[in-house]
Parts: C-alpha cells; structure tokens; sequence
C-alpha cells in the first residue's frame, strides 16, 4: 500500500517536471521568435585594411542603436572569398568591392563565380572610392607596372578583390604571372611584411587611402606608390566600367608623393534572404549615426546618405529599397 502510494507520487513529480519543462521551452521559443535580438554576422576584410575597422564600427551602431539587433564581425581575405560565402549562406552581410559584386552576382570573370553565381547577392549601399594602390620598395626601381616585368610581386590576399585588380592592371600592361619573377597571394599585413624584409618587390592592395597596412609600411621601409595612369588607366576603363580616376595626394603615408591611379567603390551587401524590416532597420540605423562610421577611419568620412547608391552594381534589397525610397532617392 505504502509502496503504491510513492510510486503515484513519483509519478505525478515526473509529470510536473516534464510539464514544466515543455511549458518553459515553449515560452522560450515563443519569446526567441517574437522578441529575440537578431543576430548577423558581416564579412569584413582584412584587419590592417578600411573593411575591418568600419565594419566594427556598424557593429557598435547596431549594438547602440538599433534594438534587437547584434552584428559580429568576421575579418577575410575579403570581396571574392566574402561574395562566395554570401551565395553559400555562411554569411548574412558582407563589405565587398563593386566590381566583384558584379562579377559574382552576373557570375562573370571567375571560374568560381561562373560555376555558382551569387544570384541571392543583394546590394544595400555603397561606402568610399577604393584605389588600386600599386605599392614598390623606393629601391625596386618600379615607375610603371610594365616595370613589374621579372619582380616578385605580392598580387593581392587570395579571395581579395584586389587580386582581381591587380591580375587586370598586368593584363593592361600587357603581362601576365608568368611574365614575373613570383607572384605571391600573401595576407595583406604579411605582403607589407614581406615588402619591408625585401621578399617582394612590389605589392598590390586595393584599400581605402589611409590604410594601416600601408601607413605603417611607409614608416618602417622608403616605398612608392607607382601611378597607373596614361594608357594604363585608358586601358584598364577600357576594360573595366567599374574603374574611376583616382588622385592619392602627396603625404598620405610618410614620405610617399602624390600617385594617379584608378579605383573601384566598396559596398554593403545583404543575402536576399533576411528579412525587410531588419535590412531596413539596419540601414536607416547606419544613416542615422553616420558620426560613428566617420570616426572609425579617414576613408569613413566619405560614406554619406547623397553618394549611397553611387556605382551600386547590383539590385537592391527591399530593405534598403524602402528606405532610399523614403529618402526620395529610388
Ligand atoms: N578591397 C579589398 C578587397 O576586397 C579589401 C580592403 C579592406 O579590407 O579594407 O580585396
């Protein structure tokens, strides 16, 4: 009889006890999908590049901001490697260069981009000029890039857009990797590292001007920054309705003088996929603080609500469409 009454109790604790647990867990669940912050993940580049410290500074946005919204923060290669993790859902939002953008979108160019288009690519808008900045040891003897010929020559991160830059700018000059001594796909911080010891003679990086990379390059090793002008440039827009002129004045980095060259634009990009009002919030959030995204490096200060979809290449989220809409500019 005793026995019969405690194994009722027991019975009755394990009821309760999984009841309580099915109660809590769907509570939880309800609460996750009605209220949970949303929380993105956003391609950036590399740490020593303009990607990294502005996609950071859209993190703190978002954290002070916007409610319910947490952005993390991924350093890569950066634009191809970024597109390519866009299409494969691995990433929720990315800073590319346009012309990748492009290129994967239309699945162009690229035996990556053409096996598997980023057709879920959305464009959300477009930050700052990036040149294409051709860097050369003082000593290296590099005036043009047809002087690239038999150099060692670090031809941009692999999954960079400023590898895809550079491959064209030796293209224009009628060169290709063969033509050189090595090209090396070092990350942007040790192709600055290799430039300094001698390892290479010449480096291409296509970054907002002010970069750490090359600001503190230029501090450690006497280095150029060779102009691609003249029928480079002619060529290279030719080939390219992505490139613009570009000026990079005299003293940007320590002792360099003033450079020509051709650049293309950088952008936000969102996968398809996540929702409007997020997309919208996110956007209207960014234009809201521009201060915030102006602090964070000297190319920041060229984001503004009047250039957004200046050279945006691709079509755009409806998130972002609503609020260019709102703001008279779709
Ligand atoms: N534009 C570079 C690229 O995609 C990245 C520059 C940066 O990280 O600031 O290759």
């Amino acid at each position: 009889m005793k026995k019969n009454v405690i194994i009722i109790i027991a019975g009755v604790v394990v009821v309760a006890i999984v009841a309580v647990g099915v109660i809590l867990m769907t509570t939880r669940g309800r609460e996750e999908a009605v209220a949970g912050p949303q929380r993105l993940n956003m391609g950036a580049g590399w740490v020593t590049g303009v990607y990294y410290p502005l996609a950071g500074s859209m993190s703190r946005v978002a954290h002070a901001h916007i409610d319910g919204l947490s952005l993390t923060v991924e350093s890569s290669g950066a634009s191809v490697v970024n597109s390519n993790l866009i299409g494969s859902g691995d990433l929720d939002l990315a800073i590319v260069q346009n012309d990748v953008a492009y290129y994967a979108y239309n699945g162009l160019l690229r035996e990556d981009f053409q096996r598997n288009p980023v057709s879920n690519m959305r464009g959300l808008f477009t930050l700052y000029p990036e040149p294409v900045q051709l860097v050369a040891r003082a000593d290296s003897g590099i005036r043009t890039p047809s002087d690239l010929a038999g150099k060692r020559v670090a031809v941009g991160p692999l999954g960079s857009g400023a590898e895809v830059n550079a491959l064209q700018v030796l293209e224009a000059a009628g060169l290709s990797e063969g033509d050189l001594a090595a090209a090396e796909r070092l990350e942007a911080g040790e192709a600055a590292d290799y430039l300094r010891d001698g390892r290479v003679d010449a480096a291409f990086f296509t970054v907002g001007i002010g970069a750490s990379v090359i600001a503190d390059l230029a501090v450690a090793q006497r280095i150029t920054v060779v102009s691609i002008d003249g029928r480079y440039a002619d060529r290279l827009q030719e080939m390219e309705d992505f490139y613009a002129r570009a000026t990079i004045p005299a003293d940007t980095y320590t002792q360099v003088g003033e450079a020509q060259t051709i650049a293309v634009v950088s952008m936000v990009v969102a996968r398809e996929d996540i929702p409007e009002d997020v997309i919208y919030r996110f956007v209207a959030g960014i234009f809201g603080n521009l201060g915030v995204i102006h602090s964070a490096h000297q190319a920041g200060r060229m984001v503004t609500l009047e250039t957004a979809l200046d050279g945006m290449p691709i079509p755009l989220h409806p998130g972002a469409e609503r609020f260019f809409r709102e703001q008279g500019m779709r």
